[in-house]
């Protein structure tokens, strides 16, 4: 089946088109600056025919006829005809306690989304706006909500409470939710199937990107992970701060003298590893700064790998000891310098790192770890359009 799926911001709208049957994508392409002026829409497709055109989109809608029509030119595009999309995956970043995996998409299930915005305030207009222009747009095609947080909806209560009184986690709904969990979903299936399920009934994944989440996986389902309400708990990212005393969040805005708005913005885009090193958010700019001697990017490098380091320690404790580590994201695939930080010194957990290995690089699955040792340390490379498309083609076979 050809599968498109849909990954929708506020202002922009990534898109895929995959076939399932080879697991392979066709094309992928970006619309960027809908609602604003200058907006643009360039696509590629796998064999490197590419197409972009220059038009404002008023409205996520006219976005998705943008896409439509470049799906199907005569030149660059994929298919001839939308007929032969045979479902469309949206990206939908935030379930609420609404869902516990994805669905099929009717007026119900809009609804419930419409209800949850609010606790995705930057992302789940987009994604409703796009769900509501696709329907409008290929009325007869399948759709389906593919959630950022569902994975983790299997966490149990007392890994998502937070310590406030039990009537205000009712009346308002705040906990922790997690976040990534296509590619958590995705990189544990991948573990399993490589490994087999018993040597990785106890998994820990570490997704290390610009935004970066560590989740606890038990016989293939989260018993924990580290982002929370929002995407801002937990790790020291390349923008975000992760966890922060919360009494310093208020202290700190009182001095800077922002609104709490501002305060939020802070610590999702002037904190991490790019606040620490006054550098860069960039790993690879971070890494080629530590070479030169620049000691604030080695420290931004140093508390993001020991933060790292203390939630696989938590989470091995929280599944009662470890068998795999998986790395994915840019960073987690990419940067031996991160996971050699990260496995330094970890030989209480049974983990035996080869360093060598480490340093290679390779593309694919790759072994991180000594034959004989008690964890196995992965790389695993995270396709979340082809976890979502997944999903998708079994939610409309009816699986
Ligand atoms: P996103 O969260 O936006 O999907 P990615 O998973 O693409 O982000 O990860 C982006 C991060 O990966 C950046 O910090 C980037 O520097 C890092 N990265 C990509 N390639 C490399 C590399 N070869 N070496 C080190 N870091 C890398």
């Amino acid at each position: 089946m050809k599968v498109l799926v849909i990954n929708a911001g506020s202002s922009s709208l990534k898109y895929q088109l995959i076939d399932t049957d080879t697991e392979k994508y066709l094309l992928k392409g970006l619309c960027d600056r809908i609602g604003m002026n200058g907006g643009s829409l360039e696509q590629k497709t796998a064999d490197g025919r590419k197409y972009g055109v220059t038009a404002d989109m008023p409205t996520h809608k006219e976005a998705i006829e943008m896409v439509l029509s470049a799906l199907t030119d005569k030149q660059a595009g994929a298919i001839s005809s939308v007929s032969e999309i045979g479902a469309v995956g949206h990206r939908v970043l935030h379930s609420g306690e609404d869902f516990h995996s994805s669905v099929v998409i009717d007026d119900e299930v809009v609804r419930k989304c419409e209800k949850n915005a609010e606790l995705g305030p930057l992302h789940m207009p987009g994604n409703i706006a796009c769900i509501k222009s696709c329907r409008e747009v290929m009325p007869s095609v399948p759709m389906v909500a593919v959630f950022d947080t569902t994975f983790h909806s299997t966490m149990p209560a007392k890994a998502y409470m937070y310590g406030i009184p039990y009537s205000d986690y009712e009346k308002y709904k705040v906990r922790k939710y997690g976040f990534h969990g296509t590619s958590h979903k995705f990189v544990s299936e991948e573990a399993i199937k490589y490994l087999g399920a018993d040597s990785c009934r106890r998994l820990i994944v570490c997704h290390l990107g610009n935004g970066s989440s560590i989740s606890a996986v038990k016989d293939g389902k989260c018993i924990d992970t580290s982002m929370g309400f929002t995407p801002l708990e937990g790790l020291i990212m390349g923008t975000r701060s992760g966890d922060i005393d919360p009494a310093a969040v208020d202290f700190l805005r009182a001095k800077l003298g922002i609104s709490s708005e501002e305060m939020v913005q802070y610590l999702n885009k002037k904190c991490g590893m790019k606040g620490i090193s006054e550098v860069d958010s960039d790993m690879r700019v971070l890494e080629r700064e530590m070479a030169t001697g620049n000691s604030k990017a080695q420290l931004a490098v140093e508390a993001a790998a020991y933060r790292i380091k203390k939630y696989v320690g938590s989470f091995a404790a929280a599944l009662g000891g470890v068998d795999a580590i998986a790395f994915t994201g840019g960073i987690g695939e990419n940067s031996a310098l991160m996971r050699r930080l990260v496995m330094q010194d970890t030989e209480y957990l049974g983990v035996e790192f080869d360093f060598e290995e480490n340093e290679k690089r390779a593309d694919g699955i790759r072994v991180l770890s000594a034959p004989s040792s008690a964890v196995t340390v992965l790389v695993i490379p995270t396709n979340e359009e082809l976890s979502i498309a997944r999903e998708t083609v079994a939610l409309v076979n009816g699986n």
